[in-house]
């Protein structure tokens, strides 16, 4: 998508990274672990970040978390990662700037939530301390509205307003509304309060898809804030991945969203580093972004009883998520490579040909051969037990020859670098 299809915002810097519409949709998660354990949580940044987080937000809830912000920035500057960290702040968070200053320093990003600030005159102070903190450490913040905890005393006051108007609307229709007012509302404060425009960040959070397009669709008309997009408690495997893709995938494709997290429910023994995954590939597959080369595969079907070409793809589609960790240094531009991985001859060499690299497996009763395609031309045919190393060795050799120094297909990475010791 060229950036004018982008919805126009401000460009917010955070660190060496541009979030806006100048600059490509960015991918953020976060962590897990116990913020106070500074050595877990900085190495699950530092997971994250290998896998394409191109900032991580922290939990900093309480003072033994706090305390320990600027040894995980430390940390993972030791580490060589220079991945952005935000901090999540609620309830406490003018308390724990004020007592740990240096968590405040450390951090290149806070996410406020206006309804977890607190209520009344106290709230109103608590937020403009944290604003000021933010402007006087030159940070931006993330106004991060969540329909599960919207400021109740704005929910009120326009629910009373609707039900006293000539016209009520739904009740649903009125908190939609609250949650678009809480941020905007916000961000006017914080400005008022000195923070510059182009370091406010908008989101509003709901857990329903429906729901978060309809929202976004509103707010974005209503600003020119940049807006982080994700579906809050968007449930856990499948349900998840496929809810948060249903609804940024509409949004994005209407240029609205800047960046994006995928707030999968982890299941037990799956890596948090899914989740980035998830992400780079929705923005991958719309075509919005190149992360790690793409592999094409058929499902199978009754013509193949074999296994061989469905753990071949996921060999491939493994070894190459891997490799990308030294790859977009090394092969710029391999982000776009193609390879195919088809069961049989009835779509097998036509994917192949339009892949840069394709193999084409033997179905049920053809003969046992694998022809390989490389550029359109078919290269080799591969037979016998050692086929997917022999695949994984021609793989190897065209990123070199096609990426590597005078490479053909070497171009400007579009993907921010995260640095590496
Ligand atoms: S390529 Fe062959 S094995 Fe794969 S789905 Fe199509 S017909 Fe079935």
């Amino acid at each position: 998508m060229s950036t004018s299809s982008r919805r126009q915002t401000y460009q917010v810097k955070i660190d060496h990274i541009t979030v806006g519409s100048q600059s490509p949709v960015i991918v953020q998660s976060m962590t897990n672990t116990d913020t106070a354990d500074a050595e877990a949580t900085a190495l699950q940044v530092q997971e994250l970040s290998e896998a394409g987080s191109e900032m991580v937000r922290i939990t900093v809830n309480n003072p033994d978390s706090a305390a320990k912000v600027a040894e995980i920035r430390q940390r993972l500057d030791d580490m060589g990662c220079n991945t952005p960290l935000i901090g999540d702040f609620h309830f406490n968070g003018e308390r724990l700037l004020a007592e740990f200053p240096e968590c405040g320093r450390a951090l290149s990003k806070y996410r406020i939530n206006p309804g977890n600030v607190g209520k009344g005159a106290k709230g109103d102070e608590k937020f403009a301390f944290m604003i000021r903190m933010a402007a006087e450490n030159g940070k931006a913040v993330r106004i991060g509205v969540n329909w599960g905890s919207l400021d109740q005393s704005l929910a009120k006051r326009m629910m009373d307003a609707n039900l006293a108007s000539s016209s009520p609307q739904q009740p649903e229709a009125v908190m939609k509304e609250a949650l678009i007012v809480s941020a905007l509302e916000s961000a006017q404060k914080a400005a008022d309060l000195g923070l510059p425009e182009d370091k406010i960040i908008l989101s509003c959070k709901v857990s329903a898809v429906q729901d978060l397009i309809q929202v976004y669709r509103e707010l974005g008309g209503r600003c020119r804030y940049p807006l982080h997009l994700g579906l809050t408690e968007a449930g856990m495997g499948s349900k998840g991945i496929v809810a948060s893709t249903a609804a940024l995938s509409v949004l994005l494709q209407e240029g609205i969203g800047d960046t994006i997290r995928i707030s999968l429910t982890p299941e037990p023994g799956t890596p948090r580093t899914q989740e980035v995954v998830v992400a780079q590939e929705i923005l991958q597959t719309m075509g919005l972004r190149s992360f790690t080369p793409m592999v094409t595969a058929c499902p199978g079907c009754g013509r193949t009883t074999s296994t061989v070409f469905q753990e071949l793809a996921r060999d491939i589609q493994h070894y190459l998520r891997e490799q990308m960790i030294v790859w977009r240094l090394q092969y710029p531009g391999v982000e776009n490579l193609n390879v195919a991985v088809m069961g049989c001859v009835v779509n097998g060499p036509g994917e192949s040909k339009l892949a840069d690299i394709g193999i084409s497996l033997p179905g049920t009763g053809e003969t046992p051969i694998a022809p390989v395609y490389v550029d359109g031309e078919r290269k080799v045919t591969l037979k016998g037990d050692n086929l997917a190393a022999e695949f994984l060795a021609i793989v190897r050799e065209y990123v070199e020859t096609n990426y590597g120094e005078n490479g053909r297909k070497r171009e400007r990475s579009r993907i921010i670098p995260i640095q590496t010791a």
